[in-house]
């Protein structure tokens, strides 16, 4: 285990962010440690907007043998989920392929229950491992309930590996399969972003909403309502939480939208 002073704004893919303590878990024996005090878990920071002033609570983030795994039998929650969409495609394995381009840790994506309109994770996984109040529980995803873009993890449940179901399939279906998402991902914005910003309403979408209300392109400092997808706010580089927030505060004056990103620690006191 390593504990360090850390900048989150490097850890997170919108790039904003302020210090933490960072306590790197290598294996499962540490997490009681770890979690002996008010703790947040990072995956890849992904779909996170982080406080300029940072966070009082440890930050725990999977290392180690959290970061191993095979396809066979359990990966590690810690590990990078784009690496095991090719290993599976390599592998002529199907299940993952609506996942293709999430730039996701394992547990990240189990936690939101990542996807596309193809599919999402909870469709994919045979059985989930988490740390919960000192235990190690093993469930099935019936057990554990995931809708749109949620889970019913119990709160401060730390996902330590998964075991994905996956289907043998001849490997030009699950390439033709991966072309569909790649190409349905191409009009997304390639600036630093935390993915959506916003959560589609029920028969809509955010991004249409977005833009018919004018604002794309509108910007608060370096933050940016992306040119390319409405529902993208962009780092245009060095913008900070606050700027992002603001930008995020005025979309929602004119629109009913709820986040999608979870904020950490007071954006705009
Ligand atoms: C360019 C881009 C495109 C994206 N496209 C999509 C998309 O198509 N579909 C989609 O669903 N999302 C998308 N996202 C958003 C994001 O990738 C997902 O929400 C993802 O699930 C977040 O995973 P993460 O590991 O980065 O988690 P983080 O952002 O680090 O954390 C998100 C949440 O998960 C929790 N968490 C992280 N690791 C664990 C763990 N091991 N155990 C328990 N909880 C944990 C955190 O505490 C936090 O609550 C995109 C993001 C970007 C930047």
């Amino acid at each position: 285990m390593e504990v360090k002073r850390v900048l989150l704004r490097d850890y997170t893919t919108l790039a904003v962010g302020g210090p933490a303590e960072l306590w790197q878990v290598d294996h499962p024996d540490e997490l009681p440690e770890a979690t002996a005090a008010p703790y947040r878990v990072l995956g890849n920071g992904s779909n996170l907007l982080v406080s300029d002033a940072g966070v009082s609570e440890r930050v725990i983030k999977l290392a180690g043998r959290f970061l191993e795994g095979d396809l066979a039998g359990w990966v590690g929650a810690g590990s990078l989920l784009p690496l095991w969409v090719q290993e599976a495609a390599r592998q002529g394995l199907s299940g993952l392929e609506p996942l293709l381009g999430i730039p996701a840790s394992v547990g990240g994506a189990v936690r939101m229950n990542a996807g596309t309109r193809f599919g999402s994770i909870a469709d994919a996984l045979a059985e989930v491992e988490y740390f919960h109040q000192g235990r190690l529980f093993r469930k099935a995803p019936e057990e554990i309930g995931f809708g749109y873009r949620q889970s019913g993890l119990p709160q401060g449940a730390i996902v330590t590996r998964v075991r994905f179901d996956l289907k043998r399939a001849p490997r030009e279906v699950i390439a033709s399969r991966m072309a569909a998402v790649d190409a349905a991902r191409k009009r997304q914005p390639k600036r630093k972003s935390a993915g959506c910003a916003f959560k589609n309403p029920d028969h809509d979408a955010a991004g249409r909403l977005i833009d018919q209300a004018g604002f794309k392109g509108f910007r608060v400092g370096r933050a940016a309502v992306s040119e390319e997808h409405a529902n993208f706010i962009v780092n245009l580089g060095g913008a900070t939480a606050r700027e992002i927030w603001r930008l995020v505060q005025a979309i929602r004056a004119k629109l009913p939208l709820e986040l999608e990103w979870e904020v950490w620690g007071v954006i705009d006191p």
